[in-house]
């Protein structure tokens, strides 16, 4: 079986890029199109020809490229049906449980709406790899600009149903800000702790934290853990239904 290679780069002040690639046959997206002349750049470096654009969500820092990109490379653009308006210049609409083929790969579609409505995740099974936009974050997860609590924590619990080793693909490098948050309300969690310790390093050698694992993601980051029994008494919410405590974690982030 052929693999799939992931190429990650910054983009804006703390997007990421990525381009994936199957060699054997000559396929190569970009998720999302947060600026052109990195990706285009990345594209030359690599010696790849844009033959897709996979768009999590309508953002300007996620599609604000999809026209030019698509003028240029004369690429297909896959994206939310739910939000197909949005999305410029979109070919084939997807929505959650789809998959789609990808060169030799096939691409599930899960629908992580609560960021915006209609945000989708892509995750390819046999590359262990989610591309999941601004929906889950290291240590994060996106604000609540258009979806309520419910409807987020429902998208969150897809995916942290994934196996454990799935690596996490997420847009920003939001990790370090993440974690001071995170070790606020579970201040106790031994591997948080030894996380936060690791992104320090990382960043002040100022090396990605990105990509993770949903294993890792699981045991430390506070939007996956409303049943964590030190996260409910520090938020005042010990036995609360676990939307309720996912709404208080988030609420208290936006204030953080
Ligand atoms: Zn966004
Ligand atoms: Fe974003």
């Amino acid at each position: 079986m052929s693999s799939l290679e992931v190429h990650q780069f910054p983009c804006l002040s703390d997007n990421y890029g990525y381009l994936i690639h199957d060699a054997a046959a000559g396929v190569t997206a970009t998720i999302d199109t947060p600026e052109v002349a990195p990706i285009n750049a990345a594209l030359a470096e690599k010696g790849w020809k844009l033959t897709h654009i996979l768009n999590t969500h309508h953002h300007f820092d996620h599609a604000g490229g999809n026209l030019e990109l698509k003028e240029q490379w004369n690429c297909r653009i896959i994206g939310s049906r739910s939000d197909a308006r949005r999305i410029p210049g979109i070919d084939e609409e997807v929505g959650d449980g789809d998959s789609f083929r990808f060169g030799s790969f096939d691409v599930q579609v899960f629908d992580v709406s609560g960021h915006t409505i209609g945000h989708i995740a892509f995750y390819i099974p046999n590359a262990a790899s989610l591309f999941c936009g601004d929906a889950l974050f290291a240590l994060g997860c996106g604000r609540l600009f258009e979806g309520t609590p419910a409807q987020m924590w429902t998208s969150l619990q897809k995916l942290s149903a994934l196996p454990d080793d799935t690596r996490v693909y997420c847009a920003h490098e939001y990790t370090q800000s993440n974690a001071a948050f995170a070790l606020s309300v579970e201040p106790q969690n031994a591997d948080l702790k030894k996380r936060a310790e690791q992104i320090t390093t990382l960043r002040a050698a100022n090396k990605p934290t990105v990509p993770s694992t949903i294993g890792e993601e699981k045991a430390t980051n506070p939007f996956l853990r409303p049943m964590s029994p030190e996260l409910q008494a520090n938020l005042n919410l010990q036995g609360a239904d676990l939307v309720e405590v996912f709404a208080e974690t988030r609420r208290r982030k936006d204030s953080f």
